[in-house]
């Protein structure tokens, strides 16, 4: 933990370059009341109680969130200073400023710590910006500057993310992690959908096993001692290729690498995730999942396209339009899928759409459905068309639409 002092001066000439003791508080099964039921006593308890605390909430009125909240104690009441009892700290978090002043007199005069929520240096504690990551735990204070607390925290967390700052892994990033295989979905493309689990995998990663759709600033980050595997490098047909992923996966693993496993989107959508899953599990090799936004979702949403709306749309689909309707290979039900009312997403069907509206329209679905087309979506290339089914081949065929896309068919299509 380190601390960024610069006090202002609300208690006083005498005391304004006196810094707080940084402490790490263990607080398992350890009393703490927090007085208030708001937004920043809802924000403290869950802190509090990840810490194992023993939280009880005092307050006439909570959140709903708190309400709901089955681990801690709500008493329904005004601040007394019975409550203070077997407390071995307190947060004063209401919107009163007596009452936040009588719980901090009464905490001083009981000699319990106790952070003063409206006003930083009114309490004998403040509660610093705080993160972990990696099993650090951060803390922050910036002399009663929040925002500048949050901020300095919020970047130091995104360096250690990137493995722009190493945090003291001098023999090589994420040493406690074991070797073995994560398989992390990217999203779709644009770097701020790639989730913060993905971040810690690669920043810990030895070997990255890259798919030609995942985010190309992320690995623009890895360092360069990083062995870096791109899949669409491979050499021979798309079978043979993943039996080739699936060795190098299992290769790198059992000569004790960390090895990251990067997919577009969600690993398991349409990614052949559980393959390689098995492939790890069949070799012996440990396997872990970090799921990811897939494009199926994402994709439309950064069209402003949503794939359920009330009283438009009560379910979606997602489908692999990659084989056509009659494929003796193809396991979609198309009649079933004719006669839903809701919105159907289909991925990689940029080839078959024309085959698919037309076996959809023949099932029975409305020549007029509105159908959204989102090409590269969420890249600096992003194209969004809208038409209806019965023109969507023609409309990709006249705007040269190329693959990655999405298709969404249905009345959300149209909203917007
Ligand atoms: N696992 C991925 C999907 C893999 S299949 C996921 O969860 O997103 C590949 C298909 O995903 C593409 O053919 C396309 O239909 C869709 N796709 C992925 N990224 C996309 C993007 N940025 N824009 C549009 N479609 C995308």
């Amino acid at each position: 933990m380190f601390a960024v002092t610069g006090f202002g001066d609300e208690n006083g000439p005498m005391e304004a370059d006196v810094p707080p003791y940084l402490a790490g508080l263990r607080l398992e099964r350890r009393r703490v009341v927090v007085v208030g039921g708001g937004p920043v006593a809802q924000r403290r308890v869950a802190g509090l109680a990840a810490a194992g605390a023993d939280v009880v909430v005092v307050a006439p009125i909570v959140t709903a969130t708190l309400e709901a909240r089955s681990d801690i104690t709500w008493l329904a009441e005004r601040f007394a200073p019975l409550h203070l009892d077997g407390a071995w700290y307190a947060v004063a978090a209401t919107d009163d400023a007596e009452v936040n002043a009588a719980v901090t007199a009464e905490a001083e005069a009981r000699r319990i710590f106790c952070v003063r929520a409206d006003l930083g240096r009114g309490g004998s504690a403040v509660t610093p910006a705080t993160g972990t990551i990696d099993g650090l735990c951060l803390g922050v204070l910036a002399g009663g500057d929040p925002a500048r607390s949050a901020a300095v925290r919020s970047e130091v967390i995104a360096a250690l993310e990137s493995g722009k700052l190493a945090g003291g892994r001098s023999t090589g990033p994420g040493t406690h992690r074991a070797a073995g295989v994560t398989l992390v979905g990217a999203g779709p493309g644009h770097p701020d959908l790639v989730t913060t689990g993905a971040r810690a995998a690669l920043a810990s990663a030895e070997v990255v096993v890259a798919d030609r759709l995942v985010p190309q600033s992320l690995l623009a980050e890895l360092g360069d001692d990083v062995e870096l595997i791109d899949v669409a490098k491979l050499p021979r047909g798309r079978a043979a290729r993943q039996e080739e992923i699936n060795a190098v996966l299992i290769e790198r693993a059992q000569a004790g690498k960390r090895v990251v496993r990067l997919k577009g989107g969600d690993g398991f959508v349409f990614g052949r995730g559980f393959e390689e899953v098995e492939a790890c599990v069949a070799a012996g090799v440990s396997v872990s999942v970090v799921p990811g936004v897939t494009s199926a979702l994402s994709v439309p949403a950064l069209a402003g396209i949503p794939a359920t709306h009330r009283g438009v749309a009560h379910e979606f689909t997602v489908l692999s339009g990659h084989l056509p309707p009659g494929h003796p290979e193809s396991l979609v039900n198309w009649p079933a899928l004719a006669g839903l009312n809701g919105t159907l997403i289909v991925l990689m069907g940029v080839e078959q759409i024309g085959a698919i509206a037309a076996e959809l329209m023949t099932r029975g679905k409305a020549a007029h459905t509105p159908v959204a087309v989102i090409e590269n979506g969420g890249l600096p290339t992003q194209r969004v068309r809208r038409t209806e089914l019965a023109h969507v081949a023609q409309c990709v065929t006249d705007e040269d639409i190329k693959p990655p896309a999405v298709f969404v068919i249905g009345p959300v299509a149209a909203l917007g």
